[in-house]
């Protein structure tokens, strides 16, 4: 009888995994808690604060504009959709 020998895994460590923001070129380090999708152009990881500032950005703006297709909005939430992780 042969026995296997397996490689220890710990269960819990890939359940403990946090992508980190993608804001400011990814040199935002705290824990991204939403995917904005930006109408297919991109999609990105955003913690809160970096959502909170980019909603508050926009609502300065007449319009805003996404910066891969040029496509104008009114509203950040007509140009991306956000959801949680
Ligand atoms: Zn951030
Ligand atoms: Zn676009």
């Amino acid at each position: 009888m042969r026995i296997l020998r397996r490689k220890h895994r710990d269960p819990i460590a890939h359940l403990d995994f946090h992508p980190t923001c993608d804001a400011h070129n990814g040199t935002c380090d705290r824990v991204a808690k939403y995917v904005v999708h930006l109408h297919g152009c991109e999609n990105s990881l955003l913690c809160e604060t970096c959502l909170a500032d980019d909603l508050e950005w926009a609502d300065g703006m007449p319009t805003i504009e996404c910066y891969h297709c040029g496509r104008e909005a009114e509203s950040f939430q007509e140009l991306a959709t956000v959801s949680p992780l």
